[in-house]
């Protein structure tokens, strides 16, 4: 049993969140902390704690997630600008909410090596 986080009550509606995406197996909102002009989280209705956690059977979703990136891509408008997608996995991954999310940073040039 996974443990429910504030992801899940975001999906639910029981806590507000700027939602931008959503379909059946995904839910895409703005980052309440933006680390970039634009800064999306998009995640699975399915809670799954970590990148770890992933089974094969979660793979086809997992790539759902960088679809539904490609498409706010385009819907926000910085597809051929480029963007990056980030999934951070346990403490020295940087998470801090551990139902797996897919950070789409863009709206500048990103600096790069993140140390
Ligand atoms: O990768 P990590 O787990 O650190 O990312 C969690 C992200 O969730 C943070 O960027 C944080 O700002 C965001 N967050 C949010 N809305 C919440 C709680 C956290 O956008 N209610």
């Amino acid at each position: 049993m996974v443990e429910e986080t504030i992801f899940t009550k975001i999906i639910n509606r029981e806590i507000p969140a700027d939602i931008v995406y959503e379909d059946d197996h995904a839910l895409a909102f703005k980052d309440i902390n933006p680390q970039a002009p634009v800064h999306l989280l998009i995640i699975p209705k399915k809670a799954i704690a970590t990148i770890n956690d992933i089974e094969e059977e979660d793979a086809g979703l997992v790539g759902h997630l960088y679809l539904v990136a490609s498409k706010l891509a385009v819907q926000f408008g910085f597809a051929k600008d480029g963007y990056r997608c980030v999934m951070n996995c346990n403490e020295h991954g940087g998470q801090s909410v551990y139902h797996i999310h897919l950070h789409l940073l863009a709206g500048k040039p990103l600096g790069w090596p993140p140390y």
